[in-house]
């Protein structure tokens, strides 16, 4: 039987509830221990590129890999609170390389890193952070992608459908399978990477800039992780 939407209300109310504790306790990010973990399961969180790979840079030139951090680290303090094992593949604006003389064998070097320490990972979920930019600044809205693996697409059309619901409301985006995307072609667990909008459009630029909409898109992943959690685990 198909879990239904309230039987989750205790956790929305939960996810909610964490995130009003982190919104009046600080502006920035707290890192909250907890030690009971809810599930066997560890969300190993991916800020994307860091170091010398910035990543894509907006329109008032801030680079994507700083934007990635703070999402990501967001992430990590509501996850803690809610009681859940997290796994940050990067905390500091550093890659993973270990090895290469130019940049481009270091920058393959840092996705190899990345996929070791996702796949030696047992009972892993992968969530990748990212902004989209593009050549045109009309474009708006989060999107997320999933990885050809158990799960992953369930995951990926929750979420999608979160966003629509709450902070990109009218958008007709959709989730899709990530193609050419290293990491997520070479990962053997649940994986999805979030795309959280356009860098390239100058009013959500100035929202994931903002402390509040970093706070909102936290909340909102977080909620579509743990239900997912949850749904596994009664079916399991
Ligand atoms: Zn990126």
């Amino acid at each position: 039987m198909q879990p239904r939407i309230r039987d989750f209300i205790p956790m929305y109310i939960l996810v909610f509830s964490a995130a009003i504790v982190l919104t009046l306790h600080t502006n920035r990010t707290v890192t909250v221990m907890s030690s009971h973990p809810r599930s066997g399961t560890t969300i190993i969180l991916d800020a994307g590129h860091g170091g010398e790979d910035g990543g894509a840079v907006s329109c008032t030139g801030v680079e994507e890999a700083k934007i990635n951090l703070q999402i990501t680290l967001r992430l990590n303090d509501l996850l803690h609170l809610l009681g859940y094992n997290t796994k940050m593949l990067r905390t500091d604006d550093t890659d993973l390389h270990t090895e290469g003389t130019t940049i481009s064998q270091r920058k393959n070097s840092d996705l190899r890193q990345r996929v070791k320490q996702i796949n030696e990972t047992s009972d892993g979920i992968l969530v990748s952070i990212h902004q989209n930019k593009f050549t045109d600044s009309r474009y708006s809205g989060a999107q997320v992608f999933w990885a050809n693996t158990d799960n992953s697409k369930l995951l990926a059309e929750d979420l999608q459908r979160a966003f629509v619901s709450t902070v990109n409301p009218g958008s007709n985006r959709s989730a899709k399978q990530a193609k050419g995307i290293y990491i997520m072609e070479h990962i053997q667990c649940t994986g999805i990477l979030v795309e959280c909008g356009f860098l390239s459009n100058e009013s959500e630029e100035a929202l994931l800039l903002s402390d509040q909409y970093q706070k909102k898109l936290a909340c909102v992943i977080s909620t579509a992780i743990c239900q997912h959690i949850a749904i596994r685990n009664l079916s399991a």
